[in-house]
């Protein structure tokens, strides 16, 4: 107890130095994308937000990649003004289709504005209502600029989420994880792809989308069954979400474990196999690929998603995380191997992925088998082999669960 406590703290030490970094003197660092000399200036062609009142992520949409930086301004009393956040777009204009300003009022922001600052430059302002921490980074293809806000704990504010219907009854005497909160109350399962993105298509036509859905469908019934846990999907049919919106779904939802379900898929149609990711950097070619691919950018991107995820690893849940992967990854190959003998464990593995960038829990990216390899294509088309894949990844993080609450007791 104690020293989960002390974990806590120091985990907030290092939020509020990466907040002091992310502030004024440092602002060069988040903004090192390139612009090519002489390149048309770009548009900023949309802001977004996705928030509750503990956390907002705003993503500015631009038609090309750009270099930005930011600073955080004090509140101004002489000239009525509150304490904002503004972040300045080289080599930019605003697209005459952007609809703005955009209220957010979810007490955290007040609400988003652009501006043409100079000629080249535009200012993007938020009106800040009370944070606590900020980060600042961005996605390639398209180039769009993620903010994510924090604010002050507000548990007891957050309006009653339904328990899941499937959920057996609670213990009569709550563990002391229960006492203490740490129980996992809801888990977002997100099937990858969706809509116009089809993920990796198989030899024979099947398409990573349709079987991920179906996975994560599994999953919703039977990790609500198993865990007691509330399962919310980022998707539950055919329809295209933007990477960074899902990462914002399990955060605004503030879920306990957040797993991404892929299938994984090769030039050589011999690879095969089940492997689990966290975030991670990593020198590993085929990981990049991987990651690349899941990201829908090219390789060459890679390298600069590596730098700026430096500072966004200090801050995320890696240990918990690359806990989560190696009881998920072992359960799942064990279950699949009872009735498909040949099954090969590839292991866990780091890799920088966009969908599990910027989480505030316990995050996994699951690549189930290769759709690519045309034996694992047959069996992800057969719903027995199916039903394995969703019981080997349901009994991983339930163990994980079990152990999780064990070890606070
Ligand atoms: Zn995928």
């Amino acid at each position: 107890m104690k020293k989960t406590t002390k974990n806590i703290f120091l985990g907030i030490d290092i939020l509020l130095f990466i907040f002091v970094l992310g502030n004024d003197s440092h602002a060069a660092k988040t903004s090192h994308a390139k612009t090519a000399p002489g390149k048309a200036a770009v548009k900023v062609t949309e802001i977004k937000h996705v928030s509750n009142p503990n956390y907002t992520r705003v993503i500015i949409y631009l038609s090309g990649q750009t270099a930005f930086t930011h600073r955080l301004l004090k509140e101004d009393p002489k000239i009525q003004k509150p304490r904002r956040l503004y972040v300045d777009i080289k080599n930019a204009s605003i697209s005459s289709s952007l609809k703005q300003p955009i209220p957010i009022n979810d007490g955290l922001l007040k609400m988003a504005r652009a501006g043409q600052y100079n000629k080249g430059t535009v200012r993007v302002v938020l009106d800040i209502e009370s944070i606590e921490n900020y980060k600042i980074f961005y996605f390639d293809e398209p180039f769009r600029i993620i903010v994510d806000v924090i604010g002050k704990k507000q548990a007891g504010k957050l309006p009653p989420t339904e328990p899941a219907k499937a959920a057996p009854p609670e213990p009569a005497r709550p563990s002391l994880a229960q006492q203490l909160g740490l129980k996992i109350k809801r888990i977002v399962v997100d099937a990858g792809h969706g809509g116009k993105d089809s993920g990796a298509v198989g030899k024979a036509g099947l398409k990573e989308k349709d079987v991920v859905l179906r996975i994560a469908k599994g999953l919703k019934e039977t990790l609500a069954k198993e865990t007691g846990a509330e399962i919310v999907m980022t998707r539950d049919d055919d329809t295209f979400i933007p990477l960074e919106e899902r990462t914002a779904i399990a955060n605004t939802k503030e879920a306990d474990i957040f797993i991404s379900v892929h299938a994984n898929a090769s030039f050589n149609r011999k690879a095969g196999g089940v492997e689990t990711y966290f975030l991670n950097l990593t020198n590993d070619a085929v990981a990049i690929r991987l990651a690349a691919r899941e990201n829908a950018v090219s390789s060459k991107k890679m390298s600069d998603l590596q730098y700026i995820l430096n500072d966004l690893i200090k801050t995320s849940k890696t240990n918990e995380s690359s806990r989560l992967a190696a009881v998920v990854q072992e359960s799942l190959v064990s279950n699949l191997r009872a009735k498909y003998s040949d099954v090969k464990g590839n292991g866990v593995k780091g890799a920088p992925f966009y969908v599990l960038v910027g989480t505030h829990m316990p995050s996994i990216l699951v690549e189930v088998s290769f759709i690519s390899n045309p034996k694992e294509e047959a069996r992800l088309a057969d719903s027995a082999y199916i039903k394995e894949i969703v019981a080997g990844i349901t009994n991983g993080v339930n163990r994980y669960v079990k152990e999780m609450e064990v070890a606070v007791e």
